[in-house]
């Protein structure tokens, strides 16, 4: 057989688009991030009528070419919140208006076998975007974020999401330091609101792309 690795992950992402679809997600499988990137680019966002758009911290949005081919879209208005020459004052406001676009791109910490979206942010501007504000969501998910269940999700964003984003972001928590979290008092700190997306509400608001890569932390 050719190429094993992603025909294994294929049926694996075929099983997860059935959980995720009976959560009520709309959910589509691309083969690769250029192939996530036309299915975002070409076939949700011309039918989600989506005139404003914005997105939230995301490794995964950004190394699909998603984020460079938005950012400066001329037929969209965009809010830009990784723009970072935007002064520190006014990135928070960004991050409030950002929740009233018709459209909002992210990632997830983790999705569990049984369709569920765990997240952890340090803000919450990413989890409160999934949960309410914005008309539609786009969730882009790399194969490597898949966990059996809650459990799992928790343990892979503790153990292991969290402390590397805190390196990648230059944070001043212990994790930086040991690879561990020691559940920090740290002004610092990046894990404060998680959040369990069980189902989307109203049906097909969230909107999943599955990609058979791994991609983000
Ligand atoms: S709670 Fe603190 S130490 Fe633990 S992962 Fe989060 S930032 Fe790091």
């Amino acid at each position: 057989m050719e190429k094993p690795i992603e025909h294994y992950w294929r049926a694996r992402l075929d099983d997860l688009k059935e959980a995720l679809e009976e959560n009520n997600f709309e959910v589509f499988i691309a083969d690769s991030s250029s192939h996530a990137k036309d299915i975002v680019l070409k076939e949700i966002l011309p039918k989600s009528g989506a005139k404003s758009i914005s997105w939230g911290g995301s490794m995964t949005f950004i190394a699909t070419g998603i984020y460079e081919a938005l950012k400066d879209h001329p037929k969209f208005e965009v809010i830009d919140v990784f723009d970072k020459s935007m002064p520190d004052e006014k990135k928070l406001e960004q991050r409030r208006q950002a929740l009233l676009m018709d459209l909002f791109i992210t990632g997830t910490n983790a999705v569990t076998e049984a369709g569920q979206l765990v997240n952890l942010d340090m803000y919450g501007n990413r989890v409160a975007a999934i949960t309410f504000g914005p008309k539609q969501v786009v969730i882009c998910v790399g194969r490597n974020k898949i966990v059996p269940d809650l459990e799992e999700a928790m343990f892979r964003i503790k153990d292991y999401a969290a402390p590397a984003n805190a390196m990648r972001l230059d944070k001043k928590t212990p994790c930086v330091k040991n690879s561990r979290c020691e559940e920090c008092k740290s002004p610092d700190r990046i894990c404060n609101t998680w959040t369990i997306t069980e189902k989307s509400f109203p049906k097909g608001r969230v909107k999943v792309v599955l990609i058979n890569e791994d991609l983000g932390l």
